[in-house]
């Protein structure tokens, strides 16, 4: 069942954040809904979920319209997958409404430049968003490179330099850091991973003169050690609706 899931997961939360000296209440978890019919995310709503995650523009939009309309209100709708720059335009506005609340997926300064563009164009608020950080070092993992950035100055400034572009674009308001860990066994391997993103954090609010306040990261097999580790929001499918 997955209201039985959700209250696992809700559970696992409140554990680890005793476990780390954190208020639950600064976690919030993302039920990632991708690939799971609208049915399914009406299910979690009923369980208490607010906050949902897709990862396609095209399955996330048609899914969204639906359930918000089921709903007859919406629930906070977070695009977590790569964004093709093609698409860039349903992401922030589809049938004239604005769907997203935030974006986790902004990996790199053009596609940046092409949602505030976009934003101009549709109008509306700026799009909160996050900077997708590349922080382990994998080449399948896409966002802006800052593997080594506690070694390296120049990783730091290049992203500092990046950063610092990308948030000053008008139609755009940068909230934080999202990382995607490896996959790997034991949850404990990725560990270094979100203490390096979490690090990073607070490196860049610094040398940004802004504050960061959100740090995504973990998923079904490693959220606990993820908010161990400073996450705000954790996002999780597989814990929730089941396998894919
Ligand atoms: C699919 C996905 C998730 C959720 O993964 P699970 O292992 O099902 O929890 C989280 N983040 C991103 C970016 C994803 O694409």
């Amino acid at each position: 069942m997955i209201s039985d899931n959700v209250r696992r997961v809700e559970n696992a939360i409140i554990r680890a954040c005793e476990r780390a000296g954190r208020d639950p209440a600064a976690v919030t978890l993302v039920a990632v809904s991708k690939t799971k019919p609208a049915a399914q995310v009406i299910e979690a709503y009923a369980a208490g979920v607010r906050h949902f995650g897709e990862n396609r523009v095209e399955e996330a939009n048609a899914k969204i319209v639906a359930v918000n309309a089921e709903l007859g209100t919406a629930p906070i709708w977070h695009m977590i997958g790569h964004i093709q720059s093609r698409k860039a335009r349903d992401v922030v506005a589809y049938q004239g409404q604005r769907l997203f609340g935030l974006v986790h997926s902004i990996d790199d300064t053009p596609l940046a430049a092409k949602l505030d563009r976009a934003v101009s164009l549709t109008g509306g608020t700026p799009l909160p968003w996050l900077a997708q950080v590349n922080v382990s070092g994998e080449a399948s993992k896409s966002g802006f490179e800052g593997q080594g950035w506690e070694r390296e100055s120049a990783v730091l400034d290049t992203l500092v330099a990046q950063l610092r572009e990308a948030a000053a674009l008008p139609g755009l308001e940068l909230r934080g850091l999202m990382t995607m860990a490896p996959i790997v066994d034991d949850a404990e391997a990725v560990r270094p991973v979100f203490r390096s993103l979490a690090g990073l954090r607070g490196a860049l609010e610094q040398r940004l003169g802004m504050a960061l306040p959100e740090l995504s990261m973990g998923m079904t097999d490693d959220y606990e050690v993820a908010v161990e580790e400073g996450a705000t929001i954790v996002r999780v499918g597989r814990a929730i609706f089941g396998e894919r």
